[in-house]
């Protein structure tokens, strides 16, 4: 299948005036797998429940395969293909897994089957399939009661691809879980997404970047911010809104950052040398005791990024201090990773690169004499 499998434009849906999703755009292609993250009362729930026709848009529509959903019921959506999980699980706790599985591929048999005449035998086939995709053929003949929280996520996984949809919505899969189940999940959807397009709606960063391709980051009901999870994590709008829930690190500490990362990146590598004096230095700039400054280290480390544009960085430093101080740290970094080898102090690259700094940064001449002796 090729082209969009979801389109949606303008979508504004209103609570008593509130917008809780407010003139939302949104695509995406056939096959493919989209995180969509957003700090909490952003709107996720609501967007899946305005696809699914749970809710009913203000304004503007939805198309699945370039058809509107408009004024269809959350019945009529599901039986057009999409599928959806909800946060927590709805499994029949009495019944065996392998029951839960033969139960939700009946129910989508009464519907199609019946017409297409399938028979029994690939049906056992069906759900033994699903049963080793969901890493349960150890636990088939268990009542579902007995699972572990995360088994019972991966079995309720199981019953909606079941149903075959052609596009699935899952809602915070990982919430709860245990780390190792959280990776089984990911795995898991990974998987399905070889043969289906998936949206999978999450909070948990660590599961975002294990997944992720392509990330959708909704704020206050419209898209904020869209592209891969280096894109995005590294987007200060992002960082004030989501991460930004408890900040450790301002959008402008960040800034100062990515310009001497931008440094010791001008020779096209960035050396555990440079890495380790821009973190040491930074998380003893922005943090006063050792705790702060460690969990500041991990967060440096998660935002170092590649594609930055110098210029654009220098001119939004606000005082002659800030300037100062990034020419002092893009000078001991470019110099850390040469300290060791069999080089030039810094080499031409870098030293090109420096120069550029030093010209954008317009410092007094005594200034940048003082801090290259
Ligand atoms: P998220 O899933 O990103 O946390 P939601 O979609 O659940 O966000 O909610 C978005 C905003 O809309 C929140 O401020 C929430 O309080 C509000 N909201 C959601 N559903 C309703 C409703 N049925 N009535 C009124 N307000 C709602
Ligand atoms: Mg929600």
């Amino acid at each position: 299948m090729s082209g969009k499998i979801l389109q949606i434009e303008n979508l504004t849906v209103s609570f008593d005036g509130f917008k809780a999703l407010n003139a939302l755009n949104f695509s995406m292609d056939a096959g493919e797998l989209r995180v969509v993250i957003g700090p909490n009362g952003a709107g996720k729930t609501t967007f899946l429940d305005a696809i699914t026709g749970k809710v009913q848009p203000t304004e503007g529509r939805v198309l699945f395969k370039g058809r509107s959903l408009r004024h269809l019921s959350e019945h009529q959506v599901a039986r057009l293909g999409i599928g959806r999980k909800f946060q927590t699980p709805r499994v029949y706790l009495k019944l065996t897994v392998r029951e839960n599985l033969e139960l939700a591929c009946n129910r989508h048999k009464n519907v199609f089957a019946s017409l297409f005449g399938k028979s029994s035998a690939s049906e056992r086939r069906t759900v033994g399939g699903l049963l080793e995709t969901i890493g349960l053929i150890p636990k088939a003949d268990l009542p579902a009661e007995l699972l572990s929280h995360g088994e019972k996520q991966r079995l309720e996984i199981g019953m909606l691809v079941a149903q075959s949809p052609d596009l699935l919505l899952v809602d915070e899969p990982v919430a709860g879980l245990t780390d190792e189940e959280t990776e089984n999940v990911g795995e898991l959807l990974l998987a399905l997404a070889e043969s289906h397009s998936i949206v999978v709606i999450e909070h948990d960063m660590e599961f975002v970047r294990q997944i992720a391709r392509k990330v959708t980051v909704l704020h206050e009901g419209s898209v904020l911010c869209e592209g891969s999870m280096e894109q995005v994590q590294n987007d200060p709008q992002v960082i004030e809104v989501y991460l930004g829930q408890r900040p450790s690190i301002s959008s402008h500490q960040l800034k100062m950052l990515r310009i001497v990362t931008a440094m010791a990146w001008s020779d096209g590598s960035l050396a555990a040398e440079e890495i380790e004096v821009m973190l040491s230095r930074f998380s003893k700039l922005f943090a006063t005791d050792v705790e702060e400054q460690e969990q500041l280290q991990q967060e440096l480390r998660d935002y170092l990024a590649q594609d930055l544009d110098i210029n654009e960085l220098v001119a939004e430093l606000e005082t002659p201090e800030e300037r100062e101080l990034i020419l002092q740290l893009s000078y001991d970094v470019i110099q850390a990773s040469s300290r060791t080898a069999d080089e030039p102090l810094i080499n031409d690259e870098e030293a090109a690169a420096y120069q550029e700094l030093v010209k954008l940064l317009n410092l007094p001449e005594e200034v940048v004499r003082r801090i290259e002796n």
